[in-house]
């Protein structure tokens, strides 16, 4: 059994999920992972922001725009009078549902009703399709089995044990369709996985089924060496390991959700990337490969901010570490990159929502400055340090760019710089001409 997921504009248009559906019918017995049709979740997220502010006449207007353009999708996918009728009653169902939330009292509960409509209307979309072109798909809904502990992770044990079962109920199934990114909380309200989650909802099912492959299907023939939305050229890498691939997609390259890869790595499923456009193209396949020696890609996160502790008193000194990383701990922050130095630390952050109470705090161990809108530059690939070179020429990619911070070691897969935010073009264009060109 394998895993395919497929992002939003795979399933885009009514042209689109026709194509996913001949893909997806190629096999037998696997489980179909969709998200939303692409932007539908952008405005179910903006209508939120509208009744969060009470301006229900804004909602109603977005909330319109949407529901037309479903209307239009349910008349150009489907062809048989009956199964139109009935998706399209089942859309009408949906904006109902969510017009109900129309009021004053709108709420986070609310919101996380609304956003789950996407998922919920593009695979019953999908299922009404494939129905009609008389493939026996059933749908197993997210809302049944995905659900999240207290602490926000996966119950990895309740979601295998309760999936297992609803699959086992229907032998005679060609295709199981299900929703990504939706879930159920510890208190089984709705709720989901965050933006882009998805590709996380996929390895979290290939990990409990102990699937055969993960695949993420998207816009894109596998993770390419470089950011294509800014640097020209960009070439796809045929095969990361697990740890290459969780630092890229954790500093910014997109194709990947960051959460993605630990079920599939701890389970040691292999995942692929794939493109729906181009479905013979070999993408990337991430798995548990053997060291290979080479440079694979460069990624870049935004907003990050960095927090530089000065002590007068750290030569010798023990414990102004533990106190400095503390602060962070007890602002529930996690740090990205870290530089030290026998007078300083440098620590960077990408959520500064904590930051003027944890600067406030860090003030009782030394002097700080804080640097923001800064960028990380991250190159990753087998940076094993008896492999010589690399390094220099990361760095030396970056001579003519101001360099905040480095830091390389403290895994065998990254080197990151730290650059301003009008630099990242720049540096992201000189790291690709340098490393890969
Ligand atoms: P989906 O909707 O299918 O989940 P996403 O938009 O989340 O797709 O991810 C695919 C996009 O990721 C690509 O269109 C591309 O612009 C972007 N991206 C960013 N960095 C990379 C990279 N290194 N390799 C491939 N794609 C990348
Ligand atoms: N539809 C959700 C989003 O746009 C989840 C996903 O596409 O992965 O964020
Ligand atoms: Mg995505």
């Amino acid at each position: 059994m394998k895993v395919l997921k497929f992002g939003g504009t795979s399933v885009g248009t009514p042209d689109r999920i026709k194509h996913v559906a001949g893909l997806i019918r190629r096999e037998s017995r696997n489980v179909v992972v969709l998200s939303a049709m692409s932007g539908t979740t952008n405005s179910l997220v903006e209508i939120s922001e509208y009744l969060y502010k009470g301006n229900i006449p804004g909602a109603q207007e977005t909330l319109n725009l949407l529901e037309a353009k479903y209307i239009r999708v349910v008349r150009e996918l489907l062809s048989t009078e009956a199964t139109r009728a009935e998706a399209m009653a089942a859309i009408e169902r949906t904006f109902a549902l969510i017009r109900y939330f129309f009021n004053d009292n709108f709420n986070v509960d609310g919101e996380k009703e609304i956003l789950a409509q996407g998922e919920l209307m593009s695979t019953a979309l999908m299922l009404a399709y494939l129905r009609e072109q008389g493939v026996k798909a059933v749908i197993v809904p997210a809302l049944d089995y995905m659900r999240t502990l207290e602490s926000g992770e996966p119950d990895m044990n309740y979601i295998g044990a309760t999936l297992r079962r609803l699959i086992d109920l229907e032998p005679e199934a060609e295709l199981f369709i299900t929703q990504g990114y939706i879930c159920r909380n510890a208190h089984g309200g709705v709720d989901n996985l965050k933006r882009g989650g998805s590709d996380y909802t996929a390895s979290i099912i290939g990990a409990v089924l102990g699937c055969e492959e993960i695949q993420i299907w998207t816009d894109i023939d596998g993770m390419h060496n470089n950011d294509p939305r800014f640097v020209e050229g960009t070439r796809p890498v045929s095969s990361l390991h697990f740890e290459e691939a969780a630092e890229l997609a954790y500093f910014g390259a997109k194709i990947l959700h960051p959460s993605c890869v630990l079920p599939a790595k701890l389970h040691n499923i292999p995942v692929r990337l794939l493109n729906t456009l181009q479905p013979e193209a070999p993408g990337t396949l991430i798995y548990n490969m053997a060291p290979d020696g080479s440079l694979k890609a460069v990624a870049a996160k935004d907003n990050i901010t960095a927090i530089k502790v000065k002590s007068g008193r750290m030569l010798l000194a023990y414990g102004f570490l533990h106190k400095v990383f503390e602060t962070f701990e007890n602002h529930r922050t996690s740090i990205d990159m870290i530089a030290t130095s026998e007078v300083g630390v440098t620590l960077t952050i990408d959520d500064d929502s904590r930051l003027a109470a944890i600067v406030d705090d860090l003030k009782r161990f030394g002097t700080v400055t804080v640097d923001r809108d800064m960028v990380i530059i991250c190159v990753v690939g087998d940076l094993e340090w008896h492999n010589t070179g690399f390094e220099a020429r990361a760095i030396g990619a970056l001579a003519d760019i101001p360099v905040r911070m480095i830091s390389y070691g403290g895994s065998n897969y990254n080197i990151s710089m730290l650059v301003r935010k009008e630099d990242k073009i720049k540096a992201l264009r000189s790291l690709s001409e340098h490393l890969f060109n």
